[in-house]
């Protein structure tokens, strides 16, 4: 048995199974002649199936394909009933063809009607056979289908007739992929292109819909010709790709400098890996066994992802990963050499992949309508950064790679955590309804860009825009915000692989300091921890990360770190006005030290010749419930205060915000919520202290309608909710809505949701 399979029990004492007549090579040999035949799907499956049972000396040969996600089917057989074709159907799991599918493991037994998991297809007239080899037909990880052979004496297949079946099995899945079946009767993977609508569930990450064309961010590579004639050449081949990826590994080490970092161990495992010999040695023996070079690649991939699926320890998980990847890498070192990489994305396309870094997401920005990816999550620093790109994005489309065809129609549903593939008419008419409705809306909110967010009843709010990577600022001067409430600039360190220094940060705050053109922006000092980990700070791993090392904390405690922002953002100003807001403050020395050392460095940049900004002012961020009963003195010196609504709320509810279980209970609109909030806005008020609130919520129009009634006149929200937002506010009454949510307190209600939604259906 090859190294990592397992093998259901054997019952009598092992006799060898017959061996490959004539070799491998002479077999894909054969298989390659039948791809190139004329003739339909069904008549080359019916071919391959002879051929192999013939080679392997086997009475039974036969191929089952998946019929869809649950149901495989046998589509060819040698030796079985002809009359069961098409008609004998299992479910994955079921018997040992579906546990074989179900495991993407090879089971060989020479007493199949004992082994465990039997199950008799009596279509089939399979009884009569008791020794039993079936292998996964599979393409990256990807069940296909499974390739069995049956003779009736109780022979034991051995290793190398297992291996031999897993190379016949590989090329199967290859001339499946590319369209060598199509034609054999109605099989949905007999494909070259997959065909059909398709609606794919995933998870809303960003919102927004958009419509393009698919563009397969690591395209499936269709290898023209699975078997490769002459093994040397493609040996030469993967020696070329694995030296150019033992480059890649060392390079990044290099750059990675000396200094010991996560990121530097992490790096370092990473060339172990791609130096390691029995990833090698399975490749090397992929291709003597005659499989091209780029198949071999997948072949092993597949085993380790197939590895991967059963491993439960999280160390042995990631080191899978990690080889996983380093597959990818070395396809892509392959295939360019090739010249078959991945064509440029047309204007408009929507992007599928199965995982995205944040800085190829920041590569996307103006490129494409919109993002799919099979794994991620709402929290990844992909979905951070494409929610602050107002790109639409799915995540969790599990096997969306699979059912794409490049150049489809695809949907993104941002709003719904919907990806609609090759849609019909009326998915597509419905879409674009939506589309229209949309670009109305639209241009409804550019015509009230330059107009005040005022209410019916005359309170004027002031609508400021989040932002946090360059690509942001453009959208400042088109969305009618009249500044940037909460510039979180720990998502410029989170694309990086390297920590900027002083001066590469000061360059960067300049340019988004001349990007707003004089509108203020509240620069928040670095939130790094909890979800946001740089690679390259040593970040100890915690067990509450929310509620740990984070933030201003992490600034306090390193004071190099934290001054050199301060000194960048102050160089930055190059004498302009500068707010600067700290984040995660929990007690009222944080802010005053933090706040001296502003002030501070302000003094020993100006000894040094650096203009002072025209005008400073140091604010922080109310995000920590024990801030209500802080001194006054906090109130007096803070010069403004921004509700982070976000992690207010966590903290308040005791509800992880990332945790959909439990966030999605509680809202903003919880009486006892909005109770907190008010008792913000007096102790403000009390103090003169200019208040504004930049969580989620306030980008949702009951929740910043509630916000206004309740005494907020600020509120910072994504770029494209201030139109809406605008809009919301200026239909509303607001003193109607500040009497429905004191009623629902006074009513002793949960929740003043129905009462101001209420308010709003009738405005
Ligand atoms: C918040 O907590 O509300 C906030 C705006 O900060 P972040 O979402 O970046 O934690
Ligand atoms: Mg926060």
């Amino acid at each position: 048995m090859a190294e990592g399979r397992t093998s259901d029990p054997k019952t009598t004492p092992p006799v060898k199974g017959p061996a490959v007549t004539g070799g491998p090579r002479a077999l894909l040999r054969e298989l390659r002649a039948v791809m190139a035949a004329i003739g339909d799907g069904q008549q080359r499956l019916d071919r391959v199936v002879r051929i192999v049972a013939a080679n392997m000396a086997a009475e039974v040969c036969s191929i089952y394909l998946r019929r869809d996600d649950r149901t495989l089917e046998l589509c060819a057989t040698e030796g079985l009933r002809q009359d069961s074709v098409h008609s004998a159907r299992l479910r994955i799991g079921q018997g040992l063809v579906g546990r074989i599918a179900e495991r993407a493991e090879p089971i060989a037994t020479d007493d199949a009607r004992n082994a465990p998991g039997f199950r008799y297809l009596p279509e089939t007239g399979e009884e009569l056979y008791a020794s039993f080899v079936g292998v996964p037909i599979q393409r990256v990880g990807e069940v296909m289908g499974v390739l069995v052979v049956q003779n009736t004496a109780a022979k034991l297949y051995g290793d190398d007739e297992i291996e031999a079946l897993e190379v016949v099995a590989m090329v199967i899945a290859e001339m499946t992929e590319a369209g060598a079946f199509l034609g054999s009767e109605g099989m949905e993977v007999g494909r070259g292109r997959r065909a059909g609508a398709l609606r794919v569930p995933g998870r809303a990450a960003s919102d927004g819909i958009a419509e393009g064309t698919a563009h397969l961010h690591e395209p499936r590579l269709v290898a023209f010709d699975p078997i490769a004639e002459d093994p040397e050449t493609e040996r030469a081949r993967l020696a070329g790709a694995m030296a150019g990826l033992r480059g890649d590994a060392d390079r990044l080490l290099d750059e990675a400098g000396r200094a010991r970092s996560e990121h530097r161990d992490i790096l370092e495992t990473y060339r172990m890996v791609a130096h390691d010999k029995g990833w090698a040695r399975r490749l090397d023996e992929a291709v003597t066994s005659g499989l091209s070079a780029e198949v071999a690649v997948e072949k092993v991939q597949s085993d380790a992802r197939a590895r991967m699926e059963r491993v439960k320890d999280p160390y042995l998980r990631e080191r899978l990963a990690d080889l996983d990847d380093l597959a990818n890498r070395l396809l892509h070192h392959l295939v360019a050499e090739t010249e078959v990489e991945a064509q440029s994305i047309p204007d408009g396309a929507v992007l599928v992949a199965r995982s995205l870094g944040p800085g190829e997401v920041m590569d996307l920005v103006g490129r494409v309508s919109g993002i799919v990816l099979a794994e991620g999550s709402p929290t990844s620093h992909a979905a951070v950064v494409a929610r602050a790109l107002n790109i639409p994005m799915v995540i969790q489309a599990r096997r969306v790679t699979r059912d794409i065809n490049a150049g489809d129609i695809v949907i993104v549903d941002g709003d719904r955590g919907l990806v609609e593939i090759r849609p019909t008419d009326s998915v597509l008419e419905h879409y674009r309804g939506r589309a229209a409705v949309v670009a109305e809306e639209r241009e409804l909110y550019r015509s009230l860009t330059d107009r005040a967010a005022t209410t019916r009843d005359g309170v004027t709010v002031r609508l400021k825009m989040n932002a946090g990577v360059l690509a942001d600022l453009p959208a400042l001067a088109g969305s009618g915000a009249e500044g940037v409430g909460l510039y979180r600039t720990e998502l410029q360190f989170l694309i990086l692989d390297h920590l900027p220094g002083r001066e590469e940060q000061a360059r960067l705050y300049a340019r988004v300091l001349d990007a707003a053109a004089g509108m203020p922006i509240n620069f928040r000092t670095l939130d790094i921890g909890s979800d946001k980990v740089l690679p390259y700070i040593r970040h100890e791993r915690e067990a509450n990360p929310a509620m740990g090392w984070r933030a201003v904390r992490v600034g306090l405690d390193k004071p190099y770190l934290f001054r050199m922002q301060i000194q960048a953002l102050i160089r930055a100003a190059q004498g302009r006005p500068l707010r600067i807001m700290f984040p995660m403050i929990a007690e009222a020395t944080e802010f005053q030290i933090s706040r001296q050392m502003v002030l501070t460095e302000i003094d020993r940049l100006a000894g040094h010749g650096h203009p002072r900004p025209e005008r400073i002012e140091i604010g922080l961020m109310f995000e920590v419930p024990s801030l209500i009963h802080a001194p006054d003195s906090l109130y007096e010196t803070a010069d403004f205060i921004s509700v982070g609504g976000n992690d207010l709320l966590q903290f308040f509810f005791a509800a992880d915000r990332e945790n959909d279980r439990v966030s999605a209970r509680y809202g903003l609109l919880n009486t006892a919520f909005l109770g907190f909030l008010r008792t913000i806005v007096r102790r403000c008020e009390a103090h003169g202290t200019p208040l504004g609130f930049c969580g989620e919520a306030a980008g949702r129009a009951s929740e910043a309608i509630a916000l206004a009634a309740i005494g907020f006149r600020e509120l910072s929200v994504r770029s494209s909710s201030v139109g809406p937002i605008k809009y919301a506010l200026m239909q509303t009454d607001l003193a109607a809505v500040s009497k429905a949510i004191e009623d629902a307190e006074a009513a002793g209600l949960t929740s003043a949701a129905d009462a101001v939604d209420a308010i709003i259906a009738k405005a």
